[in-house]
């Protein structure tokens, strides 16, 4: 997934910026924090069968990353903005 070329609102060049993966990565370790904890949870409160887990987490887990992947991005984006930070220089 890429970013379009530029700002639709004031045209700010989106070109220099390049997040990578690190929002994927920032989102395994978000979604994957949460999923953990919510099915230990479940586990623990509630002691479903197996399948009650497999029918829960693998949607959520897919939906949640998924879901927030733009999210994450315009995040990093901002955050990259802000710092003054570009691919290949200090
Ligand atoms: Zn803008």
């Amino acid at each position: 997934m890429a970013y379009a070329p530029a700002c639709t609102a004031c045209g700010l060049d989106y070109s220099s910026f390049n997040v990578g993966d690190g929002a994927a990565a920032f989102l395994i370790l978000i979604v994957g924090a949460v999923i953990t904890g919510l099915a230990l949870w479940l586990e623990l409160s509630r002691e479903p069968p197996w399948w009650v887990h497999a029918l829960l987490w693998l949607p959520l887990t897919l939906g949640l990353s998924l879901g927030l992947m733009r999210l994450a991005k315009g995040v990093l984006l901002g955050i990259e903005y802000q710092q003054d930070a570009r691919e290949g220089r200090q």
